[in-house]
């Protein structure tokens, strides 16, 4: 018995995580000013930083992760439960 080989994760929604990557990565150096505030800029224009309760890195990961769901939530089929509520 062959087993039907589905893709797991339609186009679309791999064209949207590409999408994500392709439009927000980091680009030029880590900058720190005398404060200890460190940044280091991201292709889309936000300027990613720590914070008084958070790290650069903590910063880096939650953008990539807003820029994947906004992507990905664009591009989703319609009528698909979401655990985000559309407007
Ligand atoms: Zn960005």
């Amino acid at each position: 018995m062959t087993e039907r080989l589905t893709e797991p994760v339609s186009a679309a929604l791999r064209d949207a995580k590409a999408r994500a990557r392709s439009t927000h990565y980091t680009v030029g150096t880590v900058r720190t000013d005398p404060d200890g505030t460190v940044y280091l800029p991201c292709s889309c224009g936000t300027v990613l930083r720590n914070g008084p309760t958070w790290t650069l890195d903590e910063h880096v990961r939650l953008h990539r992760a807003e820029a994947k769901y906004l992507e990905l939530s664009a591009a989703a089929p319609p009528g698909i439960p979401r655990l985000i509520g559309l407007p």
